[in-house]
Parts: structure tokens; C-alpha cells; sequence
């Protein structure tokens, strides 16, 4: 048995140089060539972006598609609760770190309640389009509970995607039988290519009836992930790369683990920032190792965007999360309730909603493309970034004061591109101001020129203007893309008239956790 890697172990990791991560991708020609993973491909990419089939694969899936994240609802059910390695960021006496808050499951599930669980929710929310399983534990290390999960939900509901997500050590053991079970896109975590990152990462992995650790264990581990990789692509499944970004740990590295997955034909690369508090009982909760500040998070998302686009859009959701993306509906699913409930399977319900978010997505594409060519011409090198208050569908259609996270956009005369999100205690509870007040969200959107509500009271509204973000009600119940264009316009002129001065913003901070109602 091998103690868990405290952080004096991990030796110096040396100062992280962004300027470096940034001449570096410039010079890395990110390739995804080959494979599912073909050119041109991401997650904020449209229909004449992606050849036909992979189009059809990604446009209603809510984390292989920037644009689908606004209308359709994933939900994981919890049916693997073993794990065959152990994180330093994980702690699974609560949840499972790769793709969730570290925050208790509610209920584990037999694969019989996962799949009435997935009608019942299938039934009652038409946009819920993909199953995913993500643990509480490993996907892989529970194959007999997974599969079958899988098998049952296909018997009732064929149009539902299957997704699952794995740290890849079993996973080439497995890919036949998830190419057999039709399992069209499957995440795995990466978090290093280099064995000696991966053994500040990794204490140990359980492999072959025998426990490895160190160097040794992570040597394996990454033979199992790549070689996973290169058999899924090699089967036209899509894969997901998930990678934690620990600063001081594989941050920079991961620019090469970037290129390392790239070249193996991954459709996407999802870099998200290590969850890390002491009440989490990891080892890197409790050795102090900290998270990456909003703007670190960025430009390393930034050097690693190519010709395969990062997903920014991924909130690390609970291994049991139901609904939109940003949002929690477990609480209204639990096994009690599902047995509870009338459950009648509607195809045509089902069908007739993702018409509808076409047409409407369609509607969203033009207006963006209208507004966009009413700055050609211009010339300004200014960049900002805007915050949205949304409840979905791509619309700005949330109060200020009932947000639980804010959309971040940037945008430049190039467009506007989604860049991330940041989550947000409610400022405002039952009429009146929370009690950590408007501070955390000052903090949280720091880096923002702007934040375009449906609604915003005058307090708040003055305390952003005070810290230099202006609150717009302009655009209330607009899309959300062709608004943020709008204002730059509206700004640029403003700022060319010299009624306002463009200002540099500063960093952000990003809160711990993902958004849960439980
Ligand atoms: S954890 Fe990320 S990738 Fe997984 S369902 Fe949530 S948003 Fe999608």
C-alpha cells in the first residue's frame, strides 16, 4: 500500500510562464486529422463546420456541442460506484472528481432504477437527449452495471445518445463491447503523458489483480488511455479528452497532452480547473493546492485551440446531474419519486421539441451573421469580454439577481465566442440582498466589460458600475450571441466618440464546484 503523495513530494514544478503556453501554441499546428476527430471540428462548431455524420452525432448533445448546450439536457444515473485508481483530487467517500463536484451522490442505482430513472426523466423533460455515466466512481471498473444500464435504456428509448466517461485504464479491454452497444461518444480523462507528472497525480492504480504506484502506476495508465484513444477513433466513436488543470502540477503540460490526443483523432478537448477545498478530503484539498484563477484557465485553453476546439463550456457536473447544463433537476428524480411516477414514453413529443430548437437554432445562426456584418469595416484591435444572465435557449432571459451562473462571452470584430462560465451564489433571496452580498460576483465577473441582463435593480447595478462593469438591460429577451455583438458595436462607438474609455479588465476568480440544487 503506497501513502497518499503530499504536496512536498511533488517536488518544484517551476513558475508557470503564460507567455510561454502562448508562443507555444502558436507553434504546436494543432491537428486533428484522421479518425472521428476530423479538421474544423469543436465544440462551438455548426452544420457547415462538420462533415454530415458527425454533425448528426454532436448537434443535439449538450457537451459535444457549444450551441447545443443552450437547449438540450444530459443526465447521468449513478450505477458505478468502484474505482480501479486513485486522484489526489478525488475523494470518493463523496464523488468522483473527473466529471463531478465533490459532493455526496445522492443515491446509487441498479442498472433496473438507472434506466425507469432515465424514462421517467425522459418523459417528463423532452430535451434530454443523452445518458452519460460518470461514476460516482469509474465507468469501466463497474462494466457489468454499465452495460446493462445501457442495454435497458436502448430496449425503451433508442433515440437517447449513450455516453460514459472513464479514466481509460480498462478501456481498451472494453471498446468492442461499447462499439457493439453503439456507445457514440466516450470521455476519458488525461491528465498527463509524462509518467513522472502523472506520479504527483496518481498514488496508485489497481490493475491485473495488482495495485501499482508511482511512476510505474502512471506509466500504465497512460499506455491504457492513449492505446483506448486510438482504438475508439479507429471505430469512429467520438472521444472526449477531460484534462484537470493542477497549477504547478501539469498545467503546462497539458499544452502536450493537447498535442498528444489531437494527434490520436479526439474530437475535443475539455480542460477543466481542479476543484480543490480541504472539506473535500483529497489530497490536494488538504495539502492547499490551489485551482487556477479564471484568466490562467483561459490562456491555457486559448494555446491549446486549434483546428480541435476546447470545450469551454463543461460544468463539471455531479455524477446523478439531470437537466440543462448549468442547471440541477435531481431532486425532482429520486428513486422514491420515479416509482412514483406515470411514465409514458412520447417518441413524437420528443421529436417534435428538437424541431423546434432547429428551427430555432437556425433562426439564432442568421441573426448572428446579420449582426456580425454590421461590423465589417471596422478596424479596432479591442477585445472584451461580456457576461450573460440566461436560463437557456440561447437567450438573455435571467434577472440579475436570479442567476446562479453568468455565461461568459469574448468578443472582437471577429465575433463573439463563448469562453466560459462562472458560478454564482443568488444575489437576490426572497426580495431581498443574499448575505454574501454582491462582492463574490464582483470577484467572478472581473474580467467582464459588461453584463447584459433581463433585469437588474438599481443597487447592484451601481456597485457593478463602481467596479467598472456596466449593467445593460438593452437587450432583454434578445439571442444571446447577436446582442453581445450588438453592444461591442454600441462600445466601440461609444469609445471612439470618446464618451467612454476602454479599459483593460483584470482577472476573475472561479467558484469551486458545480451548481447543485441538492
Ligand atoms: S461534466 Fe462536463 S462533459 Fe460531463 S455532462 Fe457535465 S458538462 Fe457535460
Amino acid at each position: 500500500m503506497s501513502k497518499l503523495l503530499q504536496l512536498h513530494d511533488f517536488g518544484a514544478p517551476g513558475a508557470t510562464s503564460f507567455d510561454e503556453l502562448r508562443k507555444s501554441a502558436a507553434s504546436s499546428g494543432c491537428s486533428s486529422k484522421g479518425g472521428a476527430g476530423k479538421t474544423g471540428c469543436g465544440s462551438a462548431a455548426g452544420p457547415s463546420d462538420l462533415p454530415p455524420e458527425i454533425w448528426e452525432k454532436v448537434k443535439n448533445h449538450p457537451c459535444y456541442s457549444e450551441q447545443a448546450h443552450h437547449h438540450f439536457a444530459r443526465m447521468h444515473v449513478a450505477v458505478a460506484p468502484a474505482c480501479n485508481i486513485q486522484c489526489n483530487y478525488c475523494n470518493r467517500k463523496y464523488d468522483c472528481a473527473n466529471e463531478s463536484r465533490p459532493g455526496v451522490v445522492s443515491e446509487k442505482l441498479t442498472p433496473e432504477q438507472a434506466a425507469r430513472k432515465v424514462v421517467a426523466v425522459a418523459s417528463t423533460i423532452p430535451q434530454m437527449t443523452v445518458l452519460g455515466i460518470a461514476g460516482p466512481g469509474d465507468a469501466l471498473a463497474n462494466p457489468a452495471k454499465t452495460f446493462k444500464t445501457f442495454e435497458l435504456v436502448t430496449e425503451t428509448a433508442p433515440d437517447i445518445k449513450l455516453c460514459l466517461s472513464t479514466n481509460g485504464l480498462m478501456l481498451p479491454d472494453y471498446v468492442e463491447q461499447i462499439a457493439a452497444m453503439k456507445v457514440d461518444h466516450v470521455t476519458i480523462t488525461i491528465n498527463m503523458i509524462d509518467p513522472e507528472v502523472g506520479a504527483k497525480i496518481y498514488p496508485w492504480i489497481f490493475y491485473n489483480h495488482r495495485r501499482y504506484t508511482g511512476v510505474e502506476a502512471s506509466k500504465i495508465l497512460s499506455e491504457r488511455q492513449l492505446l483506448g484513444l486510438e482504438m475508439l477513433v479507429a471505430r469512429g466513436i467520438l472521444v472526449k479528452v477531460n484534462s484537470v488543470m493542477i497549477p504547478g502540477i501539469n498545467d503546462q503540460h497539458l499544452i502536450e497532452v493537447n498535442k498528444a490526443v489531437k494527434s490520436r483523432g479526439a474530437f475535443l478537448h475539455n480542460i477543466m480547473p481542479l476543484i480543490s477545498e480541504a472539506e473535500h478530503g483529497t489530497a490536494f484539498g488538504l495539502a492547499g493546492q490551489r485551482g487556477p484563477t479564471a484568466q490562467e484557465l483561459k490562456t491555457l485553453q486559448d494555446a491549446c485551440e486549434g483546428e480541435m476546439n476546447m470545450m469551454r463550456h463543461c460544468r463539471q457536473c455531479r455524477a446523478d446531474a439531470v437537466g440543462l447544463l448549468g442547471e440541477d433537476r435531481s431532486a425532482e428524480f429520486t428513486t422514491e419519486k420515479v416509482m412514483a411516477m406515470d411514465v409514458e414514453y412520447d417518441l413524437a413529443a420528443r421529436q417534435a421539441y428538437q424541431a423546434k430548437v432547429e428551427a430555432e437554432r437556425d433562426a439564432i445562426a442568421v441573426a448572428k451573421q446579420r449582426e456580425l456584418e454590421k461590423l465589417e469595416g471596422e478596424t479596432a484591435t479591442i477585445k472584451i469580454q461580456v457576461a450573460i444572465a440566461t436560463k437557456g435557449g440561447g437567450v438573455i432571459n435571467e434577472h440579475f439577481g436570479h442567476a446562479h451562473e453568468f455565461q461568459i462571452y469574448e468578443v472582437s470584430t471577429a465575433g463573439a465566442k463563448f469562453v466560459g462560465h462562472r458560478r454564482v451564489d443568488l444575489y437576490c433571496e426572497g426580495g431581498y440582498a443574499s448575505e454574501t452580498g454582491i462582492d463574490p460576483i464582483l470577484q467572478a465577473l472581473n474580467d467582464c466589460t459588461a453584463v447584459l441582463v433581463a433585469k437588474i435593480g438599481m443597487c447592484p447595478k451601481d456597485s457593478l458600475a463602481g467596479a467598472g462593469i456596466e449593467a445593460v438591460e438593452t437587450y432583454a429577451f434578445e439571442y444571446i450571441e447577436q446582442s453581445v455583438i450588438a453592444y461591442f458595436k454600441d462600445y466601440l462607438e461609444r469609445v471612439g466618440k470618446s464618451e467612454i474609455r476602454h479599459v483593460a479588465r483584470g482577472d476573475a476568480t472561479i467558484r469551486q464546484g458545480a451548481f447543485t440544487e441538492a
